[in-house]
């Protein structure tokens, strides 16, 4: 039994993972995969290692949060896992909220999207509207007889 998680808009969600998807594949073969050879497949977080099938949970992370600012010998890259690139994210997100203080989290809410990079990225590009013409304008235009007529 599956119950979805958060009452988004299905149809957005399709969009997105979509468009994350191809975004995804266009990054893989860049600065992830330079990253992996890099860095040894460890979450620089937690500590877990991945290898084979779960190396797709191993995300990079840009330390200036600057998804364009990609040098070469990885300076700004930490490779963290699902879970805790989304606390990364998170912790971020709270400290830019109440700056100066601590940010209490005591609780990760579960959601299908974490906030990571590439998702920033889509949310900055408008999307280009994909415009739908049906060609409905066969309204009859039907006009109530003028009672003022003589
Ligand atoms: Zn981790
Ligand atoms: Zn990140």
């Amino acid at each position: 039994m599956k119950k979805p998680a958060a009452p988004a808009d299905p149809a957005r969600q399709a969009q997105l993972r979509r468009e994350l998807e191809r975004d995804r594949a266009v990054r893989l073969k860049g600065y992830r995969e330079q990253a992996l050879k890099l860095f040894p497949h460890v979450c620089a977080s937690c500590g877990r290692a991945f290898e084979g099938d779960r190396l797709r949970e191993l995300t990079v992370h840009h330390r200036d949060h600057d998804y364009h600012h990609n040098p070469p010998d990885g300076s700004n890259w930490e490779l963290l896992c699902l879970y805790c690139h989304d606390h990364e994210h998170e912790k971020n997100l709270l400290a830019g909220h109440f700056e100066g203080r601590t940010a209490k989290q005591d609780e990760l809410k579960p959601s299908i999207f974490s906030p990571f990079d590439q998702l920033d990225a889509l949310l900055k590009q408008p999307d280009t509207e994909a415009r739908t013409d049906d060609g409905s304008a066969a309204s009859p235009d039907t006009k109530p007889p003028d009672p003022r007529a003589s």
